[in-house]
């Protein structure tokens, strides 16, 4: 789930060029989007976040602790956290330090010398209100609602804008947490859910409750997520391929019954996206399904909930097939984040469509699993109509800006594409596979995938990414016929662009490798029709 969620529902519409984008940018885009030298010399291996929650005064306070391993010698820390939420206090072994802020970045200057391979940690303490979620997930921060029996239901929500909005941390995607502690303490008649499992539970005398979750994997800084309200749990045991699976799921009390049936998606997804991705990448800390009240959201091992019980997307189908209306759209879709941002995360927001490409392909293959091969097809051709090639799908780098919204169903369209080219679904489940296996719980370039996936396929494929990622012209196969004379090329592509296609001369499928310059084939006929088979993302023109 992103904020281009949005767009694609037409809720408003942008104009902008990417040119205009970039020449937007300031200071604080690159503080908080590239890899500062304040940031570089140190690796992250261990928070713990611990923080009040005061629904009646919408206000946190609290503290992180931040264990580091040194890289380089270095005096300057950057830590980000974005106001109105005040750092009060940085200390390391037991001294105050001092803090120079620039807008949203921190830079904390230390008083001991830092030596390579030395584990260190600083404690950082905040208070104040943080931004309140204005559109969530979208336009985030926190949701400060109440439910149907007047209960606080309170949920954070923060891709793209920053985890910084609600807790201090080192806020870019490069350097992932080794393990985390998230301690909540909240009125006691509510619950804290936030990711990994519950470790356990404090009740304290002042008539509060501290929860404490434990994540032991590395985790992402937008998937740390709190979520609190009146919840009724119920769980199961999933028998999936690394063995029992704790499957787990929150919901409103009054929702509980309606739960229990709906949320069997999970289990189904699980099933698929299992044969598809390999296993679920966290079998430490279990998996989560957690009802909130915005959409939903990917957070890792903690998939947060609001489609309201319906199938589809909010009721409806993306694809406009009729087939998106066989499952929940928010449990399948930001499931499949679990292997693809959550196991597989970017390095820079430039390359989120490694998070959503796959995730809306993967909604077409839950189909193939349960509804078979042409039902998966028609829903990920259908979703086409989403696709607008408006500016490319890889954004500027650097500066913690995502590209096109046609992340999502032009790049679930040339995964589908890809798999058409290497013509063998096993070698291609196998593909997908590997790449869970190989990039297992780290962070990416768009370069690894696509060298990953040139490698696996046995074809250089640089000039397909360059096409669909770089580029927003739709690859166009020019043909003329004369008597049983085909002649064919393709145009409107990138230089280096000969993806085979497979055209369809009368009911006879055949492959053919055009490229830029014109080639010749003898058909049958000069009389038949000439299609490109409809698996592949690319519009054909009789000249
Ligand atoms: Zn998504």
């Amino acid at each position: 789930m992103n904020k281009h969620f949005i767009i694609l529902l037409g809720l408003f519409l942008t104009g902008f060029s990417l040119f205009a984008q970039q020449n937007k940018f300031t200071k604080q885009d690159t503080l908080r989007g590239s890899i500062t030298p304040e940031r570089e010399w140190w690796d992250l291996t261990y928070y713990h976040l611990d923080i009040s929650v005061l629904p009646e005064e919408k206000t946190i306070q609290g503290k992180n602790t931040v264990q580091y391993k040194v890289l380089q010698p270095n005096t300057v820390l950057q830590i980000d956290l974005q106001p109105p939420l005040k750092i009060t206090k940085v200390v390391q072994n037991n001294n105050e330090l001092q803090v120079n802020s620039v807008g949203n970045a921190h830079f904390i200057t230390l008083i001991y010398d830092q030596i390579v391979g030395d584990l260190n940690s600083i404690e950082i303490y905040y208070e104040g209100k943080p931004q309140e979620a204005k559109n969530a997930p979208w336009d985030g921060g926190i949701s400060w609602i109440k439910d149907e029996n007047g209960n606080h239901f309170i949920a954070s929500s923060c891709q793209g804008l920053g985890a910084s909005i609600w807790w201090p941390n080192k806020d870019h995607m490069y350097d992932e947490v080794d393990s985390m502690l998230i301690s909540v303490n909240v009125p006691k008649n509510l619950i804290n859910v936030s990711n990994g499992r519950l470790r356990n539970v404090d009740e304290l005398d002042n008539d509060t409750t501290t929860y404490h979750w434990f994540v032991n994997n590395p985790i992402n800084n937008y998937g740390v997520n709190i979520n609190i309200g009146d919840y009724a749990h119920f769980a199961e045991i999933y028998e999936g391929e690394k063995g029992p699976l704790n499957m787990d799921y929150y919901v409103l009390s009054y929702n509980l019954k309606k739960a229990k049936t709906h949320f069997q998606d999970a289990p189904k997804m699980m099933k698929a996206f299992e044969h598809w991705f390999g296993p679920y990448p966290f079998y430490e800390d279990g998996f989560k399904l957690v009802e909130v009240p915005y959409l939903g959201m990917e957070h890792q091992s903690s998939v947060t909930y609001g489609n309201k019980y319906q199938n589809g997307y909010l009721g409806r189908d993306i694809s406009g097939t009729g087939w998106g209306l066989n499952f929940d759209f928010i449990i399948i879709h930001e499931s499949g984040h679990e292997w693809f941002a959550n196991n597989i995360t970017y390095k820079d927001m430039a390359d989120m469509w490694i998070h959503e490409s796959f995730t809306a392909y993967s909604e077409n293959l839950f189909l193939d699993y349960y509804y078979g091969k042409e039902a998966a097809e028609d829903y990920v051709i259908g979703t086409r109509k989403n696709i607008r090639n408006d500016i490319p799908i890889i954004g500027p780098y650097n500066v913690n800006k995502s590209g096109s919204g046609d992340m999502y169903y032009k790049g679930a369209n040339m995964l589908h594409t890809l798999r058409q080219l290497i013509g063998d679904d096993e070698k291609w489940r196998q593909i997908l596979r590997g790449l869970n296996k190989t990039f297992y719980h780290q962070t990416v370039t768009t370069q690894q995938i696509e060298d990953y996936l040139s490698q696996q396929s046995g074809y250089d494929l640089t000039g397909f990414f360059n096409q669909y990622l770089r580029d927003i012209r739709i690859p166009v196969l020019e043909f003329s016929v004369h008597n049983r004379e085909l002649k064919y090329k393709w145009a409107n592509i990138v230089k280096n662009f000969d993806m085979p296609v497979i055209i369809e001369v009368g009911n006879k499928e055949q492959w053919i490798r055009p490229n830029s310059e014109w080639q010749t084939k003898i058909i049958p006929s000069g009389k038949m029709p000439i299609e490109i088979n409809r698996n592949f993302y690319a519009t054909i023109k009789r000249l």
